[in-house]
């Protein structure tokens, strides 16, 4: 018997508690992707209590498929999470190296340039051009240290959603401060895509970077990045939070009034890492709430039931193994449009991407628009 796998294994077993699994399979029946694909949390999870699968385990094309959406956690009745163990099953074969190129890739470039998207780190700050932006430099005093993400800065699709932020925090006149050129990958993709190893680097050199400011919050504008420096960053000295927090918090105190208005009909879709992740389900409603001559609409799937965009878990990078079932992202336009919504409207740089992609697949651009919460309040602050 080999003492050093036995000695992983059991290690591996203990971590993710994987005695507690009573079978139930309520994992597996939470998961949005087994529409589109083989795969089976509860079967994984029964497979990995046996040392001798571990390395099979990995190799199974549809570990690759997980969006790390956090249903099956969320479902679990004895609080295991399915999740972590197909990171871990990923993270075996990083580790061997057996990655596809563009995960590669998308790796590499955060350790680089401190990005997943190949772009160079002198240019992460080109989405301020125009703009009169407050950057900070380490050791000043700030209340509210403004995180873009990686994807906001440099996708010409999104950046939109940071100019706006832009002009909401300038108008309000509370405190803050950009990073600037030095703001760095959170590393989210780079765990859930299973480099540990560089996901623990990140995560050495971000908390010294973050704490060197003295700021009292740290305002992450992507869900993505706040559940990670929210969850997986013991280290930060500064409250996390998200910016619907802030910009609750804005108009609330009439810092900030939606004075013109708009009149569609919205439907919020709640992003999983901010909602099934964190719970944070009532301050993007709020918000939308303030629009005046709208209608705020609801999914029949939302807050902890919302339908997975398939956005997450290094998605952008992965070739899965889904069938040609349709993507999760176009049934959710789909849903939306049953509604009469002309405006879906989310809070996640990820979800604006898929949603995007799928109501131009449909061809219901004329109906219906894709808005993060911050392009459409951006223009209704006076
Ligand atoms: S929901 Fe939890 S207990 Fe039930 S099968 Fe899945 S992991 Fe096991
Ligand atoms: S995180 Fe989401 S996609 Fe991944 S196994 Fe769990 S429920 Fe399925």
């Amino acid at each position: 018997m080999n003492t050093d796998l036995n000695t992983v294994t059991e290690s591996f077993i203990q971590k993710y508690d994987l005695l507690g699994c009573i079978q139930c399979g309520r994992c597996t029946g939470g998961c949005p992707v087994t529409v589109r694909t083989n795969l089976n949390v509860r079967r994984i999870v029964y497979d990995s209590k046996n040392e001798e699968m571990l390395e099979d385990l990995s190799k199974l094309p549809e570990i690759w498929d997980c969006t790390t959406c956090n249903t099956c956690a969320v479902r679990c009745p004895k609080g295991l999470k399915p999740v972590e163990v197909l990171i871990a099953l990923r993270n075996i074969l990083v580790e061997e190296g057996v990655i596809q190129p563009t995960v590669r890739d998308a790796l590499e470039s955060i350790f680089r340039e401190g990005n997943p998207w190949d772009k160079p780190r002198a240019t992460r700050c080109d989405w301020m051009e125009g703009l009169d932006v407050r950057i900070v430099e380490p050791g000043e005093k700030v209340e509210n240290l403004i995180f873009v993400c990686c994807t906001i800065a440099y996708d010409p699709k999104v950046q939109v959603i940071a100019q706006n932020f832009v002009k909401l925090l300038n108008k309000s006149g509370v405190d803050y401060g950009f990073i600037g050129e030095s703001e760095s990958c959170c590393a989210s993709e780079a765990h859930h895509l299973g480099e540990e190893g560089l996901f623990e680097m990140m995560v050495e050199d971000n908390t010294e970077l973050l704490n060197s400011y003295a700021a009292k919050r740290l305002v992450a504008i992507s869900p993505h990045c706040y559940a990670t420096f929210k969850n997986q960053y013991p280290g930060l000295k500064a409250e996390v939070i998200h910016y619907t927090h802030l910009l609750k918090e804005l108009l609330d105190e009439k810092k900030l009034t939606i004075s013109k208005e708009c009149s569609e009909k919205i439907v919020f879709h709640d992003p999983c890492f901010l909602g099934k992740q964190n719970n944070v389900f009532d301050e993007p409603r709020f918000i939308l709430n303030q629009v005046g001559g709208s209608e705020l609409v609801e999914f029949e799937r939302r807050r902890e039931r919302s339908l997975c965009c398939e956005g997450g878990g290094g998605k952008m990078w992965v070739e899965g193994s889904e069938t040609k079932a349709e993507r999760l992202a176009e049934t959710r336009v789909k849903d939306a449009r049953e509604l009469g919504a002309t405006v879906l409207a989310v809070a996640c740089p990820f979800c604006v991407l898929t949603l995007d992609d799928a109501l131009k697949a449909r061809g219901f651009e004329e109906e219906m628009r894709i808005a993060e919460i911050l392009e459409l309040i951006g223009p209704l602050v006076e």
